[in-house]
């Protein structure tokens, strides 16, 4: 077998995720033989460093023997068995591990598949329990603008991407939609906290507005990723938090791509000192194995369905795979690793090599802004630097920086204009230096 056999029974087959197919016909598909750490290869033997965490998922390298082998047990165990009724060992110790780690107050795990089913969980849950608790004219949402939580029409409705919105809008509901704090609009020489604080009073004014008819807000802490990696100070949290109380909403906390070490503490939530009354998890959660995601909420909420059954109060939502032991073994292996201790503090170290390695990068003429929270570092190109003009989205120069680094053996895969990194933890410092190189020698040739 060589890349191209495979290329070709691949393309006559598989339709592929978030992928204009047609463009296969001149750019290569690279069917992966294998994978070892930040690894990946390829059947004609070329190497690629998973700068990407094969889309956010990865966090202790590919085909980690400590994972594979915690599976491994579990297959030769129990591969699945339904959770209603039933239950297992590895989901009763994965949901007691969370809460031990999870910011406070948070009680109860609630399982699903896939990122985008637990905002749906969430979602429901909170209407659901307004609903329950003599509220049922709480049937809104607050978003911000440029979020993202999801494919699903649920998850897509509390969304905010054009990109990926529009074309299914009349199918979608109508949200309240604050303009986002993220910090790449600020005034020149304003510093992140400042802008933060400011584009809060959006909130306040929605709030104040509309709290009588919200269900909750749902935010990504600290960075947004799918919009472009766009990142806010943690003071917003803190002051979210403050006002979804005030205001009797709660609060949904979208951690699926930055939970588990990626801001630099193991959610974002920690760093403005938050509970949310939903955290929901995904990618991370299994080390980027299997698909599984857990909504994590609080005493109240849980206690808001908790009646006979005949009053009607349950949340009847399932999904067939929720709680699958084979993924919740690979989460405990996940956590394990984390246990064990120094992870976070060598991610705080590895974060400082992203960002000594990336700062020259702002230099370039055509590098509107380099951002950084913790192990995530995004270099936005630029067509004018003065007059902060982008370049036209038809000229694809993300692209052209993609297939620059994968002849260099780099995986990349730009947002639009956005070149970002966002490797496994386990990535080392010269690793990061060449990464840098390439992303800037790519951005050189994208941008002549
Ligand atoms: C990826 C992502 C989702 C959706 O998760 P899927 O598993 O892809 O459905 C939701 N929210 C955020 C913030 C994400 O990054």
């Amino acid at each position: 077998m060589n890349n191209h056999a495979l290329s070709r029974r691949d393309l006559a087959t598989v339709w592929h995720p978030c992928t204009q197919m047609k463009d296969h016909e001149h750019l290569p598909m690279i069917p992966i033989r294998c994978g070892e750490g930040v690894w990946l290869e390829d059947y004609d033997g070329n190497r690629y460093l998973d700068a990407i965490s094969s889309w956010w998922v990865n966090l202790f390298g590919h085909v980690n023997p400590r994972i594979n082998a915690a599976i491994k047990r579990q297959a030769d165990r129990l591969e699945h068995v339904i959770l209603a009724g039933f239950t297992h060992e590895p989901v009763i110790e994965l949901s007691e591990r969370l809460i031990a780690v999870a910011p406070p107050r948070l009680k109860h795990c609630f399982y699903a598949d896939n990122g985008s089913s637990a905002v749906e969980v969430a979602l429901k849950m909170s209407f659901h329990y307004w609903r329950n608790s003599g509220r049922p004219e709480k049937t809104r949402f607050i978003n911000l603008s440029n979020s993202y939580h999801g494919e699903t029409l649920g998850a897509m409705s509390v969304s905010d991407l054009a990109l990926y919105r529009e074309t299914y809008r009349p199918l979608l509901w109508e949200t309240i939609t604050v303009p986002s704090p993220e910090c790449s609009q600020r005034e020149d020489g304003e510093d992140w906290e400042s802008y933060t604080r400011r584009m809060f009073a959006h909130m306040e004014t929605a709030l104040e507005r509309h709290s009588h008819e919200v269900c909750a807000v749902i935010i990504e802490p600290l960075v947004q990723c799918a919009g472009g990696m766009r990142m806010y100070d943690p003071v917003y949290l803190a002051m979210l938090r403050e006002a979804c109380d005030r205001h009797h909403v709660h609060l949904i906390a979208d951690e699926i791509a930055v939970g588990f070490g990626r801001t630099g503490t193991l959610f974002a939530c920690e760093q403005g000192g938050i509970s949310p009354d939903f955290m929901c998890l995904s990618k991370g959660l299994t080390g980027g194995y299997l698909p599984l995601s857990v909504v994590l909420t609080t005493e109240a909420v849980y206690a808001g369905f908790y009646d006979d059954y005949s009053n009607l109060r349950t949340f009847l939502h399932s999904h067939s795979y929720t709680g699958n032991p084979l993924a919740c073994a690979a989460a405990l292996a996940t956590l394990q690793i984390f246990e064990e201790g120094g992870i976070i503090e060598r991610n705080r170290a590895l974060a400082k090599v992203m960002g000594d390695e990336s700062r020259p990068l702002a230099d370039h003429p055509h590098v509107g802004e380099v951002r950084q929270t913790g192990m995530i570092v995004a270099a936005e190109m630029i067509r004018d630097k003065k007059a902060k003009a982008p370049y036209p989205w038809q000229e694809r120069r993300g692209l052209a920086v993609y297939q620059y680094a994968l002849g260099k053996g780099f995986l990349l895969r730009p947002l639009g204009n956005v070149i970002y990194f966002m490797p496994p933890y386990v990535i080392t410092p010269e690793q990061i230096q060449a990464l840098a190189r390439v992303a800037e020698a790519g951005i050189d040739r994208a941008t002549r």
